[in-house]
């Protein structure tokens, strides 16, 4: 049987503000698998200003060379900019596969890249298997009801990853060489600028990086109560706050925190669903969680049949009793 060729990996990474996403692991696990099947190597591109902790904080995961390029131009993560500099280094470097996590960084700079590189392109892709003198794909497709198995053409490969399906890797001492990317700002595309950044800092983590996520449905009325409850529960437990798209759509809830086929997908160890029905398109961004716990009126709820841990019962009764609990806990 061929053996694969010898793969060359360049991992995107996404950082927020100078904070490592800790969701890029899973892109360097999945590297650090394709590599053990096929002897190649990775590296790590970090794009930004300012990010010199960045890529600190990705030393020792066993990449050949941790590539920053660190420039005023690349302030803001505008994807045609990124796009270009980072076709520049896979073609400069003869990557075979280019790679991010799966997020609304990753989906909106990768296909640009591949089309700058006449690549083909895969989303949520689950596993990679060595076949042949070639690679297997698996990817979630119909809000993960299907998995699909899938054959990319072309030397060079450009896909996201699922978070949920590489766990991250432990760190090492062994250290990466740090190589300084020289970025040409006047040869940059200049089709977006960045005007400005309207947050409201929650103080709660980032649902896709928290252990614990407590989610609120439409058995919240009114964004007072979904802060009371939902807020006032995740802040007991040190949690990230989501929503269902119920209350997105009702104008309760920021679409920041919708969790879903069309919002984040989340693979914490504890999710809490409070008075959320379990409709597919919401499961398909929570059910890779750890330990589903369901708090709904209707015993009928399909959310039941996934959640490890289930109360019937009125959100409304039961979640300031379990503050008050927790309070005294
Ligand atoms: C293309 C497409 C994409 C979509 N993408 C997403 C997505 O990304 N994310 C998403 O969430 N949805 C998405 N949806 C919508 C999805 O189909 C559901 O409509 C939505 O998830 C329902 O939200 P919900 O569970 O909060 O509301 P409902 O389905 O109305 O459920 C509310 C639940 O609360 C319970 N309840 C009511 N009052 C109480 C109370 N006081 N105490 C306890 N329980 C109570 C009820 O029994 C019920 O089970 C999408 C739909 C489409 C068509």
């Amino acid at each position: 049987m061929n053996q694969p060729r010898l793969t060359n990996l360049l991992v995107i990474a996404e950082h927020d503000s100078g904070q490592l996403k800790l969701a890029t692991l899973a892109s360097v696990a999945c590297a650090q698998r394709v590599c053990a099947a096929t002897g190649g190597q990775f590296d790590i591109l970090v794009l930004g200003e300012g990010i010199g902790p960045v890529a600190e904080a990705l030393n020792g995961y066993g990449a050949a060379n941790l590539l920053v390029a660190d420039d005023a131009s690349l302030n803001h993560p505008l994807a045609d900019r990124y796009a270009a500099v980072i076709e520049t280094q896979a073609k400069t470097r003869n990557s075979t596969m280019v790679l991010g996590t799966a997020s609304t960084f990753s989906k909106d700079v990768l296909p640009r890249l591949a089309a700058l590189l006449d690549a083909s392109m895969l989303s949520d892709v689950t596993s990679v298997v060595p076949d042949g003198d070639d690679f297997t794909f698996e990817r979630v497709m119909f809000a993960g009801n299907v998995i699909a198995t899938v054959k990319m053409d072309g030397a060079i490969k450009v896909f996201t990853v699922r978070a949920a399906a590489f766990s991250a890797p432990p760190k090492s001492d062994q250290k990466s060489a740090v190589v300084a990317v020289n970025v040409d700002a006047s040869t940059l595309p200049k089709t977006a600028e960045f005007v400005s950044r309207d947050e409201k800092p929650s103080g709660r983590p980032d649902a896709t990086e928290a252990r614990i996520v407590v989610s609120g449905g439409r058995a919240l009325k009114n964004s007072e109560d979904f802060e009371r409850l939902v807020g006032g529960l995740a802040d007991k437990l040190g949690a990230a706050v989501g929503s269902s798209r119920a209350l997105v759509d009702a104008g309760i809830t920021p679409n920041t925190l919708q969790i879903g086929q069309t919002g984040k997908v989340v693979a914490p160890d504890l999710y809490i669903g409070l008075g959320i029905s379990g409709a597919i398109q919401h499961l398909a961004g929570m059910k890779d969680t750890k330990i589903i716990v369901a708090i709904n009126q209707d015993a009928e709820a399909p959310i039941f049949e996934i959640a490890d841990y289930g109360l019937i019962g009125d959100v409304y009764q039961i979640v300031p009793e379990m503050i008050a609990k927790l309070e005294k806990a």
